[in-house]
Parts: structure tokens; sequence; C-alpha cells
């Protein structure tokens, strides 16, 4: 059996039949109680809300939905963890993105957290024969350093880019960049210990098949509720059955300006040169900020590995395709600045939609 139908089978199908009542009378019991398949709405009645922030479309509708719903934004703190890490590399995300963050949480008087495992994504593609970086998580109380577990992990060697996958072992940016810097943080701090924390994050159904199976409640990962900690946390994706316009439709009715990259003509905002991105995004990349994809092409000869699998380098693939044309200028202009100065929020009348929107063939899913 494949994985996805492995996954329907044990996890999705049981739990609609159980939304839909088909349980009544026989001793199936749900995959797991607590999970949902569908769960647009549930009682909000949590001590704290944790928004996974990209700083993408999605993260900020999610946020949005949340005060929509009318969710007391002192009991709001938003997470981004830092793709490039804070050590000095620059080899995948904007530059303006952690500036970009913390004027958004500012605008929204909402604190923001920032994580990151040292090094970033460069460092851990360079991992030889030693063991991944600690991570760095900021807290209320201030930075702190974890430590990872020598005595138990095995040294590993990576020298690889991230493959173009839909499983995390390969694709490793996702889990080893995201979802592991955020369970660390979670798991490391006392806080959240004896609370009823819900954890929301922004994926949509429509934006991949991958993405299509994910349940829209239910206990997160690092859930200890029956535990000694009594650490309550779910996982929910409010947005998860929402359409591109509705997301566009709820930034701009609070007003809240397209992040730049949407401005530039992406169809997603994540990391600039994100291994999905699709010949036409690389093609723009070369075009309109030379010299950015020569890092990444050294990369390449020197691995003996390119990121498409198809063994194309980086170059030639961005040959493959004529670039997008950049009109908006103010964005442009913003695309190679650290600082962010461009307004978060805009009066209604000066709210336009981006050049990216509705493009979903510029990019893949992350
Ligand atoms: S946005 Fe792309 S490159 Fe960045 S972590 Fe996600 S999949 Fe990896």
């Amino acid at each position: 059996m494949n994985v996805s139908h492995q996954y329907d089978d044990t996890v999705v199908i049981p739990s609609l039949k159980h939304q839909l009542g088909l349980f009544p009378g026989t001793d199936v019991k749900p995959a797991k109680a607590g999970t949902f398949f569908s769960a647009p709405e549930i009682t909000l009645d949590y001590d704290m809300y944790i928004v996974g922030f990209s700083s993408g479309k999605d993260s900020i509708a999610s946020l949005l939905h949340l005060l929509d719903l009318g969710v007391d934004r002192s009991k709001m703190e938003l997470w981004h963890h830092d793709v490039d890490g804070r050590e000095g590399s620059t080899l995948v995300d904007w530059r303006f993105t952690e500036s970009y963050c913390k004027k958004f949480a500012e605008a929204f008087g909402i604190p923001i957290y920032f994580s990151w495992l040292e090094g970033g994504f460069e460092g851990e593609m360079l991992k030889e024969n030693s063991f991944s970086k600690p991570h760095w998580v900021e807290t209320p109380d201030g930075l702190v350093k974890l430590e990872r577990d020598t005595e138990r992990a095995q040294p590993g060697t990576r020298l690889k880019f991230p493959q173009v996958s839909a499983s995390l072992q390969t694709r490793w940016c996702s889990s080893a960049l995201k979802i592991d810097v955020g369970r660390r943080a979670l798991t490391n701090q006392s806080r959240f210990n004896g609370q009823k924390v819900l954890f929301i994050t922004g994926e949509r159904r429509e934006e991949s098949p991958n993405r299509a199976k994910y349940n829209q409640l239910e206990a997160h990962v690092c859930d200890r509720r029956s535990g000694r900690l009594a650490r309550h946390i779910d996982a929910w994706r409010p947005v998860l059955e929402w359409s591109e316009e509705q997301v566009w439709d709820i930034l701009r009715r609070h007003g809240v300006s397209a992040p730049v990259p949407y401005r530039l003509g992406w169809g997603r905002s994540s990391c600039m040169k994100c291994i999905f991105n699709s010949p036409e995004i690389w093609a723009t990349l070369r075009e309109y900020f030379p010299g950015s994809l020569d890092d990444i092409a050294g990369y390449e000869r020197r691995f003996n590995t390119t990121i498409s699998r198809s063994k194309i380098s980086i170059v030639d693939i961005s040959k493959q395709a004529k670039p997008l044309v950049i009109h908006d200028h103010e964005a442009l202009l913003q695309a190679v600045k650290k600082e962010y100065d461009l307004p978060i929020i805009v009066p209604s009348s000066q709210w336009v939609m981006p050049a990216g929107a509705f493009s979903h063939g510029s990019c893949g899913p992350s």
C-alpha cells in the first residue's frame, strides 16, 4: 500500500466517518480522539494562541481570522523560524524577512519570537560526519540555546541540497529548519506546562495533494495533556479549506499590504531561493538580482548534485523560461534591502491585488 493510501485508510477516512456519524452501533473507533479532518469552527477557549508566522499570505490570513473571531490579542504570539539562521548566511532567504516580521508584529501589537537552527540552511547542508548545530529560541525571558543530545544522536553528512519531494526525509529543509525548531521551542519552555495552547498554521488544501490530506484539528505532536506536565496543545489550521480568493479578501479587509514577493510576481512568499522555485522564478532571479544564483550554482558543482532531480543545473534551469516582468519598482527596491521600510497597513483605497496573486504555476508546494 502506498503511503498516501495508507494515510487515507488509517487517518482521514476514519476521521471523516466519525464526523459523519458512521461509527454509531459498531465497535469501530475514530483514528484518534480529538482529530478532525474538517474543523473550520472550534471553541476558542485557550490560554495561549501561537501563530506560526512564515510572513506569507496564509499565515497572515490565519492571524487575521483569529482577530475576526474575537481572540484576545494579549493571548497571542507569533513565531518565525529564520531559515538562514543568524550567523551570517544569506543563501536562501529574502534579506528583509526578519525586519518585515518585526514590523508586522509591531503594527498588530503582538509579540514575535524568532527561533532558528544555528548556521541555518547552509550550515545544515554543509554537515559532514558531524552533529547538527544547536537550536536558538527567543522566549519572553530571553534567548535560549538548545544543545543537541550527542550521546543519543548519530553524526551525519548531507553535502547536498534538499531534494524536491513531498517526503520530509529528503526535503530536509522544512523539517530541520522549521518543524524541529518549533517542536523544541514548545517542549523546552515550562511556561506551556499546565496550559491549554492552540498552535495555528496556515496550510491550505488547495496548495498541494499532500496538504489536501491534512487534518484541520488534532493534538499537536508536542501535546502532553495527560502527562505529568499537563501541556495541552492542539494544532489548528484555520484556513485549510479556504480558497486563495478568501485569503486575499481578508488581507484587503484588514488593509494588510501584500508582502513583497507577491508584489514582485511570486505566487508564494517562501524562501527567495526555494528549492521548489519554477524555471520562471529562477529566470527572474537571474534577471533582476544578478549574481543571486552564483552560490547555489557553486554548491551544485561542489556536491556534484543539482537541486533539480533531472540533473539540470540551476543556471540552465533559469534559462528554460522567460523572467517575469516586474512593474512594482518600490517592491523591487525593498527586495534588496535588509530593513523593511514599506507600510504594513495601508488605507483601503490604496490596497492593490499584487501581481503574483492567483499565479498558481509559479512555484511548487512547500
Ligand atoms: S520555502 Fe522552500 S527552501 Fe525554504 S524551507 Fe520551505 S521548501 Fe525549503
